[in-house]
Parts: structure tokens; C-alpha cells; sequence
């Protein structure tokens, strides 16, 4: 995707995101943010949020902000401060197989701790599945929800939003019912299922 998609899809591009993202020597000591915001608009809560001066200070309020990895240790505190939903704490150093992002997630109800959730990427689309490891819910009065969600350490950069596999599921049976309505409604009327003969119909 080219770079100038951000303004028509909102999708940044993965030259957009490498430029966010910390040297692999950093990525290995621990939780590190990644702010994917790269829009110059007048917006500055992520840097007075963060008590380490990991965010640069920002010489206009319209800078993009700046990190510093050194000093940020992946508490988060940003992520819920991001009225833009733009931040994301990862740890790719959280075990052999797993990593943990925190999700910023501003749906009801909040998964709880250890509920499966579908793991999506930045356009959407469903990559796997993870665990709810932490769920902290937004301080007001602008405070957003965190997920902390245990993923597989290779979507550690591409898991982006979260989706509670209850809710998912329950979707999918809403789904199904009303296609079953329909398909009911349909056949009661006579109506083809196919487009070409009844739902009975044999041939011969
Ligand atoms: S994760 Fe914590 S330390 Fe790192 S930039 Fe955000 S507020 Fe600062
Ligand atoms: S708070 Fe969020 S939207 Fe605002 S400048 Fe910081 S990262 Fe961008």
C-alpha cells in the first residue's frame, strides 16, 4: 500500500509503520510503544501522559510525536490517553511463543481476563486468536479501556484490534438465524433458494 493510502483508508503503509517501530536490538529488551500517528494535527495528551520522557517534547502542537525507547517502559499510561486511538504497547520479550500488545478498546461490554478474543489487523481482517491477559478499564474523565491481549509473537506488529470471540460467535449465530428466517420465510412463500427451482424440487 502506498504511503498517501493513510488519507484515503486510514491504513498506514509498512514503510509508515518500520518508521515507528523500534531497532530489533530494542524490540528484544522488553515492552516498547509504537505510536502510529502520522498525521501533523493539534493533539498532545500521549506527551504530558508520559511521566519518563519517553515523547519528545514537541516544539508545535501539531508535531508528530517523537520516542524516545530508551526510556519507555511499556507501562501504557499513553495508550489510554491517545483520544486518536493511535498507540500500542508491545512485548515481543513476554515469552517464547507469545507476545503481549496492549489494545486500546472503546466497545461495551470489555472482554474480562483469559476470554479467547480474534486477533485484527490494521484493515480489519481477522490474523488468529489470543488471550485477554489484562484488562484495564478507562479512568475518567477521558481515560480509554486498555486489553492487554497475549498474541503469537509473529502478529506482534500486525494485531491492531481485538474482537471477544463470544461476541464474535454470538454474531455469527445472529447471523445464521436470520439467514435461517429468511431462508424460511422464503420457502414458506415458495420461493426459490437457488434462483433456479424450489427448495423440494427434484429433478427427474
Ligand atoms: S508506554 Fe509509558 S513510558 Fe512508554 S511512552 Fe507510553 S507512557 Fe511513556
Ligand atoms: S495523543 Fe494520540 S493522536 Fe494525539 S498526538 Fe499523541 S499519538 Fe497522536
Amino acid at each position: 500500500m502506498k504511503p498517501d493510502m493513510l488519507m484515503s483508508t486510514g491504513v498506514p503503509s509498512k514503510q509508515q509503520i518500520d518508521g515507528v517501530t523500534p531497532p530489533e536490538s530494542r524490540r528484544k529488551q522488553g515492552p516498547f510503544v509504537v505510536i502510529e500517528c502520522f498525521q501533523e494535527i493539534p493533539c498532545d495528551p500521549c506527551y504530558h501522559s508520559c511521566r519518563f520522557g519517553a515523547i519528545k517534547p514537541l516544539e508545535s502542537l501539531n508535531d508528530i510525536p517523537q520516542v524516545d525507547w530508551d526510556r519507555c517502559t511499556g507501562c501504557g499510561i499513553c495508550v489510554a490517553a491517545c483520544p486518536g486511538l493511535a498507540i500500542f504497547v508491545v512485548d515481543e520479550a513476554f515469552s517464547d511463543t507469545e507476545c503481549l500488545i496492549a489494545i486500546p478498546y472503546e466497545f461495551v461490554p470489555l472482554p474480562e481476563k483469559g476470554d479467547p478474543v480474534y486477533l485484527l489487523d490494521r484493515e480489519g481482517r481477522r490474523v488468529g486468536q489470543g488471550v485477554a491477559h489484562r484488562v484495564v478499564p478507562g479512568r475518567k474523565p477521558q481515560g480509554t479501556p486498555v486489553v492487554w491481549v497475549r498474541a503469537p509473537n509473529e502478529l506482534s506488529m500486525e494485531a491492531r484490534h481485538l474482537l471477544p470471540a463470544e461476541k464474535a460467535s454470538k454474531k455469527a449465530g445472529q447471523a445464521s438465524d436470520k439467514a435461517a428466517d429468511q431462508a424460511s420465510d422464503k420457502a414458506s412463500a415458495g420461493e426459490s433458494l437457488t434462483g433456479k427451482g424450489g427448495m423440494n424440487c427434484v429433478s427427474r
